[in-house]
């Protein structure tokens, strides 16, 4: 067992100051929640509007649909794309209290909601495609200026909630940095979307990264998937890299 570093230590400090500051009450409604619902900090009632998403979803980018599909399809969202990953899946509907619960902890810095959004994004570590294999956790990176701005990157933040609850299932590893600030997606089409992502990735220059990856199987993870580009960008660095055995992403939320 490595020895703990300084920053897992002080990880571990605002954890526990976190848990003073932030008694436990529902994040959305404020109502108190006894202490046996940590780590799944929410409500009965708010839970309840949470749309988890179930199969039949598209074996490539995790779009759900509705009706009778067989397990095997993809879509027509992906089906005349090349996606540089071999499947997507997402937690929850992006939608509702959910979205506002993802803007509150992106945007206003309610890093404590972590805890609750890792835990959902666990939900989709039960895919057939996921259980019984070793995965490297790789977050999507942050540009610094992004970084600098919201002071955490949350998609290192859901890796964390996720190694201390799973540490002998996963290695997580900043494979990937961003190299080129991109505007925000949102608002774009698919196609605007890849362009306007094209060479803002590259691969970690710290140790020997594309070694460390090669016949490995990695899990990129984010806080919400939409038209891909994003996880596929990152997976084309990650595939130009180094010869990697499978690439799954996973996130909390489908958009
Ligand atoms: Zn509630
Ligand atoms: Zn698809």
């Amino acid at each position: 067992m490595a020895e703990k570093t300084i920053r897992d230590r002080l990880h571990e400090t605002v954890d526990a100051a976190a848990s003073l500051l932030y008694p436990i009450t529902c994040p959305s409604c404020d109502v108190p929640l006894p202490s046996s619902r940590v780590p799944l900090p929410i409500c009965d009632d708010c839970g309840a509007g949470m749309s988890r998403i179930a199969p039949p979803y598209c074996r490539v980018c995790g779009q759900a649909y509705e009706g009778a599909m067989s397990a095997d399809f993809q879509c027509s969202n992906c089906a005349d794309r090349k996606l540089a990953f071999d499947f997507a899946i997402g937690g929850y509907a992006a939608e509702g209290l959910l979205r506002q619960l993802m803007h509150r902890f992106k945007y206003e810095q309610n890093i404590y909601l972590a805890q609750l959004l890792g835990r959902l994004l666990e939900s989709t570590l039960t895919d057939k495609r996921i259980v019984g294999k070793d995965w490297i956790l790789v977050p999507v990176p942050l540009h610094r200026r992004r970084f600098r701005n919201r002071g955490f990157n949350q998609a290192v933040e859901l890796c964390r909630v996720l190694k201390k609850r799973n540490p002998k299932r996963f290695q997580v590893k900043k494979a990937i940095r961003r190299v080129r600030h991109t505007p925000r997606q949102a608002g774009l089409d698919r196609e605007q979307r890849l362009s306007n992502l094209r060479g803002a990735f590259a691969l970690s220059r710290f140790g020997n990264m594309a070694e460390t990856l090669v016949g490995k199987r990695i899990l990129l993870v984010d806080d919400v998937l939409t038209t891909g580009a994003t996880a596929s960008e990152c997976g084309r660095v990650l595939r130009n890299s180094a010869d990697i055995a499978e690439i799954g992403v996973i996130t909390v939320l489908r958009g």
